[in-house]
């Protein structure tokens, strides 16, 4: 690991004031220590944005909720309006990582971590989104990899925030010294033919300072499901978040969104146009998971993607239809 200066802020223009060339903001410091450590960054300073008070809340606002990038996983997976309201986020945060994990990792920082490619977290691959030529999950180890988007860089994204936020319609403020702006999370998240080095449009002297969620439509449900290789302690290997607007048994709109899918959260509209205006029933439930697929182009070791997914969108549809708000998957 290299030498760096510390320096603490206590407030966002702090942070501001304290960013210099190759300066890094850390948050819970999991993904950021991680990668000091693997030398893929090598900031020379870190600016600690822990202490910041303000930016740890949680609070319903017009309808929808307003959370603060420090807020932990933990609290977020435990806080009683985003279990009852945004029930997959709360599934989300709360089968992440492992509870000590949970309990230091951020919410903005789980949306800005790196990708987990063991390619890329190795400092003796320099591979295409390290500025090389070559892709070596293309021919190599690919099993955790992409299966939709994967030509030039096959890498997952790895947050699972992102995946039931992008599926609620969030957006996020980005804060710098000249103004603020609100993107739609979906749309901050960038592929690999945008920009090959970085999976966002963070600007270098941006803050994330606030994930919003909009109000959800009545009869809005959701569930999320996470699929690992081992019980705890895992990333997903394929996860789900889906939407509902339900009026009875029939939904009026649907959102679908697969995490450990692509290089960003896979919006799977194929899934979305099946089931608008259906009742919804075990059959509709896996018709839209086929169809969430049909366009799946899975790389050499990692095609027992498909059928796990179109298993656990199945599943998530038929619990989001029928109000579960307990469960998720592995944890
Ligand atoms: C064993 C293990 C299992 C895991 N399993 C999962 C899993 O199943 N699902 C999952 O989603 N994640 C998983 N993770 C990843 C973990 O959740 C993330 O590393 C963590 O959420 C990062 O949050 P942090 O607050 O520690 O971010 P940091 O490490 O502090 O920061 C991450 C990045 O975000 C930047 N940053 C942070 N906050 C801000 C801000 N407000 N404004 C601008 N930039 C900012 C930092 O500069 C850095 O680049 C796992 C990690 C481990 C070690
Ligand atoms: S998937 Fe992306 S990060 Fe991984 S080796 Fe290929 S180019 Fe590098």
């Amino acid at each position: 690991m290299n030498p760096f200066e510390w320096a603490d802020a206590r407030s966002v223009d702090e942070v501001f004031a304290l960013t210099v060339k190759g300066s890094a903001i850390k948050a819970g410091g999991v993904d950021l220590v991680d990668l000091m450590k693997e030398g893929i960054a090598r900031p020379t300073r870190l600016i600690n944005i822990r202490r910041i008070s303000g930016l740890d809340e949680i609070r319903e606002e017009n309808g929808g909720v307003k959370i603060g990038p420090l807020v932990t996983l933990a609290t977020v997976a435990a806080d009683p309006v985003i279990r009852s309201k945004y029930t997959a986020l709360a599934l989300a945060c709360g089968k992440a990582a492992t509870p000590q994990i949970r309990n230091m990792a951020t919410i903005g920082g789980n949306l800005l971590q790196r990708p987990r490619c063991w390619y890329f977290r190795n400092e003796l691959f320099h591979c295409r989104k390290k500025g090389g030529e070559i892709c070596y999950a293309q021919q190599g180890e690919n099993q955790y990899h992409a299966i939709f988007n994967n030509g030039l860089c096959a890498i997952v994204h790895p947050s699972a925030a992102a995946t039931p936020l992008i599926a609620m319609g969030a957006t996020i403020e980005l804060s710098s010294p000249k103004r603020k702006r609100q993107v739609p999370l979906e749309e901050f998240i960038i592929p690999p033919m945008v920009n090959l080095k970085t999976e966002n449009t963070l600007g270098g002297d941006e803050v994330l300072t606030e994930i919003r969620i909009p109000a959800l439509p009545p009869g809005a449900r959701s569930f999320y499901l996470k699929q690992g290789e081992k019980e705890s302690f895992d990333w997903p290997i394929a996860e789900v978040a889906v939407v509902l607007e339900m009026e009875t048994e029939t939904c009026r709109r649907a959102s679908v969104v697969l995490g450990a899918a692509a290089p960003t959260p896979h919006r799977a509209s194929e899934a979305e146009q099946v089931l608008q205006g259906q009742r919804i029933d075990e059959p509709v439930a896996r018709k839209a998971a086929q169809a969430a697929l049909k366009m799946a182009s899975p790389m050499s070791k990692n095609a027992y993607k498909i059928p796990l997914f179109q298993t656990i969108i199945t599943r998530a549809i038929l619990a989001a239809s029928q109000g579960v708000t307990t469960g998720g998957g592995e944890a």
